[in-house]
């Protein structure tokens, strides 16, 4: 870990170091999970990689405003190698920093905005649907519930206990992002029948929303694949104006049970018996602070709309109302500094801020439609993608060598070359890792490229089933092979 002396205006300037976070453990019976406290990277805690010190910048739902977007380009550029990588949870990494850039890169996020709690900044960890209001196709503004449910992260003391891994997931109905593994979901309902008293007491205030812990997909569910609901755990129905303070009682019922058990779990799945238990409690809190909560059982649980729809493609998304939104997925998750800052200049043509999505990718809303053509093609001239069947959509490799020294080879420079060779992109999202940890992998269906000491092991990764190998210590060239064989014949006329 890189000590950091910090010497910034405010609160940020009373940091001299950041040790990791002490265990969630107090002297207990239960056995620890883990010896050390949590590490994981902030932008006050950098990591110590290979090419020199990381920050991780939390970015609540992806949203940043234009002036955020240019301060976090100036930070790469002054402190950094330049480039900006993006993370699955939708949050900024700037690489290659300098050891005693901490002081300077501290004042510098906390003047854009970006460190609203200097003792939280790790705990901001929340995803949204980042086409919420975008398109107009679900009910629920779902960046309202973030910005105010960050708020409350932000105003309490006790949250500042919270891992720097658990995660917040919004989904505003359409299924998108409901099943990227939060720590506590909610998914926006449309309707509710309010047919007996707790549902109706629910229903007189508004549209409804589910609450899950530990993501509907959760293994710990006691639904399991092959339930009715398709392996959707136990909920709790909520007023939807509610989603925010009940999702920040559902993380004090987390803390609760963590100290209860001793187990120092850093995230629902990690406790004893996993969250199901849990849900029972949380809705008894939620109660008991005035907010009606309907506990549902497994098999009453609704099937999400459109479980899994896929992530914005690559190009313009039109709203309601004529605008369009820029959708370009960053290649390989990278963005060069350049490339950052012309995105950053179109969100001044558009409604003035950016979205990261958790897939590695940057919308801008509120463009006009002859703005926004133009601005499509300017990104593709800058190497962005903005075709849907571009090679490097869907695709995506860890840090790999020489970022990430656990890596077993340069799997970023093997995935471009297997890009190269297929010429258009796969069905599934691909994922290179140079180790096994798998850091930043997709969720749901996707083919897994794992760098081994004998070459490449290829999988199809299906939640709820075996994996299903393609290839054993495989080349790139059979990895090409390998993932090719898994796609649609290629259109007539196109070259692979
Ligand atoms: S998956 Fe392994 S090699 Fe890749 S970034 Fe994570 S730890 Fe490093």
């Amino acid at each position: 870990m890189v000590r950091l002396t910090v010497a910034a205006r405010g609160d940020v300037g009373m940091l001299a170091a950041m040790p990791p976070s002490p265990s969630n453990r107090p002297p207990g019976a239960q056995p620890p999970l883990r010896e050390h406290g949590d590490a994981c990277p902030g932008a006050l805690r950098l990591h110590a990689a290979a090419d020199g010190a990381l920050a991780r910048v939390r970015v609540p739902a992806g949203e940043l405003t234009e002036r955020q977007a240019m301060a976090l380009a100036d930070a790469a550029e002054r402190f950094g190698d330049g480039g900006l990588s993006l993370t699955s949870r939708g949050n900024v990494e700037l690489r290659g920093l300098g050891d005693d850039c901490g002081g300077a890169l501290a004042a510098l996020l906390a003047d854009a905005g970006l460190l609203p709690s200097v003792r939280h900044e790790r705990v901001r960890n929340l995803i949204a649907s980042p086409l919420a209001g975008i398109d107009g196709r679900a009910p629920a503004d779902v960046r309202r519930w973030a910005r105010e449910l960050d708020e409350l992260l932000c105003g309490q003391e006790w949250t500042a206990r919270l891992s720097g891994r658990f995660l917040f997931v919004l989904d505003d109905g359409r299924g998108d992002v409901a099943g990227l593994g939060g720590d506590v979901t909610l998914v926006a309902e449309a309707a509710v029948d309010a047919a007996d008293g707790e549902v109706a007491e629910v229903a007189e205030q508004g549209a409804p929303a589910l609450l899950f812990l530990g993501g509907p997909d959760n293994s710990n569910n006691p639904g399991g694949p092959d339930s009715p609901n398709d392996g959707v755990g136990p909920a709790l129905r909520i007023p939807a104006a509610h989603a925010p303070r009940a999702a920040l009682a559902a993380a004090r019922v987390f803390l609760d049970a963590v100290d209860a058990s001793g187990s120092g779990a850093w995230r629902f799945r990690d406790l004893p018996g996993g969250a199901a238990p849990t849900v029972r409690a949380v809705g008894e809190r939620l109660r008991a602070d005035g907010i009606p909560a309907v506990y549902l059982p497994p098999g009453d649980v609704p099937a999400r709309p459109e479980r899994g729809a896929p992530a914005p493609a690559p190009g313009l998304v039109e709203g309601p109302d004529g605008h369009r939104a820029l959708s370009v997925p960053a290649p390989l998750g990278r963005l060069t500094g350049a490339q950052w800052r012309l995105l950053a200049r179109t969100a001044t043509e558009g409604d003035g801020t950016l979205r990261l999505t958790p897939w590695r990718g940057v919308l801008v809303p509120g463009l006009s439609a002859p703005v926004a053509a133009a601005r499509l093609r300017e990104c593709a001239d800058a190497g962005l993608v903005t075709d849907p069947d571009s090679p490097w959509h869907r695709l995506g490799a860890c840090t790999g060598r020489p970022g990430c020294a656990k890596s077993l080879t340069d799997v970023r420079a093997d995935a471009s070359a297997v890009a190269a060779a297929l010429g258009r992109a796969t069905a599934l999202p691909v994922q290179w890792s140079g180790c096994a940890r798998r850091c930043g992998h997709p969720h749901g269906t996707w083919i897994d490229v794992l760098a081994t000491d004998g070459g490449y092991d290829v999988t199809v990764v299906r939640p709820g089933a075996p994996p299903e190998p393609l290839a054993a210590g495989a080349t790139v060239r059979q990895v090409a092979d390998a993932v090719a064989s898994g796609m649609p014949p290629a259109a007539p006329g196109t070259t692979p």
